[in-house]
């Protein structure tokens, strides 16, 4: 009998552990049903057409692709492989989109960079609303992780996450930690590092927030539009933002 119970919660253990990625692989392609890709009830946009009536609406709504927007911008979408803090490949492409008025201030940056020979690299920009349900299953902190019943601002396709690079190398500036290193020595507070390093910090934070973005205390990688208010939260594919698969 209680042989029995074990393996019964076994298997029930086994099957939600399936179920959490499939969520995150299939999520964003429409083969889960609504409760489970949104059981906090969230006002979402989830097709291709909602989403296209928002941009005839109001365009600063348009995701904007930055790898063709943006000239020499690297990208480095570690979600879309196996070298993240989930060990798993999370989106179908290493594709990074932001609304308008993000994706031109980030064009404005990395011309601005330009100048003195460095340049923007990207490791995460709008994020479909399945991952952020994902990252929590993985890492329920919400200084780290944003809290699924909220929804990330990365879902809203307004935050970005990046560094900076020498533009000639391709190498980046050093900074006190690798990117989603969740710890203190992430924090923009964070001063034990060499004078360098901080100085690298102090640049990404000094260019980005004189353009339109603010800084996110715990992560200095981690960056929001500041005028940020009336973005909904998205879950459709990046496939589905080309307006390819329309459903
Ligand atoms: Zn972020």
């Amino acid at each position: 009998m209680l042989r029995l119970k074990i393996n019964s919660l076994r298997a029930i253990a086994l099957s939600a552990i399936l179920l959490i990625p499939a969520m995150v692989f299939f999520g964003c392609s429409g083969q889960n049903s609504k409760e489970q890709r949104n059981p906090y009830g969230l006002e979402l946009i989830n097709t291709y057409d909602e989403y296209y009536r928002s941009v005839q609406l109001d365009s600063n709504n348009l995701m904007i692709d930055l790898e063709k927007y943006i000239p020499d911008v690297v990208l480095d979408i570690r979600y879309a492989g196996t070298n993240n803090f989930t060990g798993k490949q999370i989106y179908t492409a290493p594709k990074a989109f932001l609304r308008r008025p993000a994706a031109d201030s980030l064009l404005k940056i990395q011309q601005i960079l330009a100048q003195e020979g460095l340049g923007l690299k990207i490791y995460d920009a709008y994020r479909p609303y399945a991952g952020t349900l994902y990252f929590y299953e993985v890492y329920p902190d919400t200084t780290f992780v944003a809290a699924p019943w909220k929804g990330s601002i990365h879902n809203r396709g307004v935050a970005v996450d990046l560094t900076l690079i020498n533009l000639a190398t391709g190498e980046e500036l050093q900074m006190p930690t690798p990117f989603d290193e969740f710890s203190d020595r992430a924090s923009h507070s964070f001063m034990d590092a060499d004078s360098t390093v901080l100085a690298n910090r102090a640049k990404l934070l000094k260019i980005m927030t004189e353009n339109g973005f603010t800084m996110y205390e715990h992560e200095w990688w981690h960056f929001n539009l500041r005028n940020r208010a009336g973005y909904s939260l998205m879950d459709i594919s990046f496939e589905e933002l080309e307006g390819k698969n329309r459903k």
